[in-house]
Order: structure tokens, then sequence, then C-alpha cells
């Protein structure tokens, strides 16, 4: 459906094993993106390198202020407004 590219700002989900060595790192971790960047030596939890697109997080995890945007997923911010209040409520 909406298949825009992760980018930064986006929420996102940690919903599958790493590429290189198919652990299951951190797997449900939601974070907002803080910036989208290529990254031709990625460095893993396992120890290898790899080429691929990074979605950076600042959270302060020991390793290593991000992943791999192949193994997130992006969450539907409208799924998680339902509780914040909009201006329309407040004045009604
Ligand atoms: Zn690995």
């Amino acid at each position: 459906m909406s298949e825009k590219p992760i980018q930064k700002g986006d929420l996102v989900m940690v919903i599958r094993a790493l590429p290189c060595c198919g652990q299951m790192y951190r797997a449900g971790f939601t974070y907002i993106v803080q910036s989208v960047f290529r990254s031709t030596r990625h460095r893993c939890i396992c120890g290898a390198f790899s080429d691929v697109t990074v979605a950076s997080c600042d959270d302060g995890l020991p390793w290593p202020r991000g992943f791999p945007i192949s193994i997130l997923k992006r969450l539907d911010p409208g799924n998680l407004s339902e509780d914040v209040p909009t201006d329309e409520k407040v004045s009604a």
C-alpha cells in the first residue's frame, strides 16, 4: 500500500533477523529514525561489516546507533494517535 521508503522521523520496529548473521537482535524494538544513510562498513553485533542503508536511532544503545532498514518495518503513526487529544476535541 503506502510503501514510502523509511525516512527521518518515521516510527519503526525491528521485525527481522540481521541480514549477515540471522540474529534476531532487538526484535520488537521501536524507535524514531534520526537519520537514514548508506554505510559501506556498518558493523553488526556479530562483528561483520555490511554495505547497507541504516536508519539510525539515538537512545543510548550499546550497538550501533541504528539498524539496517531491511530489517525494519515502518509503523503507521495514524494507529498510535488515538489517545492524543486534538484541538477539535478540546474546544468542543
Ligand atoms: Zn551480524
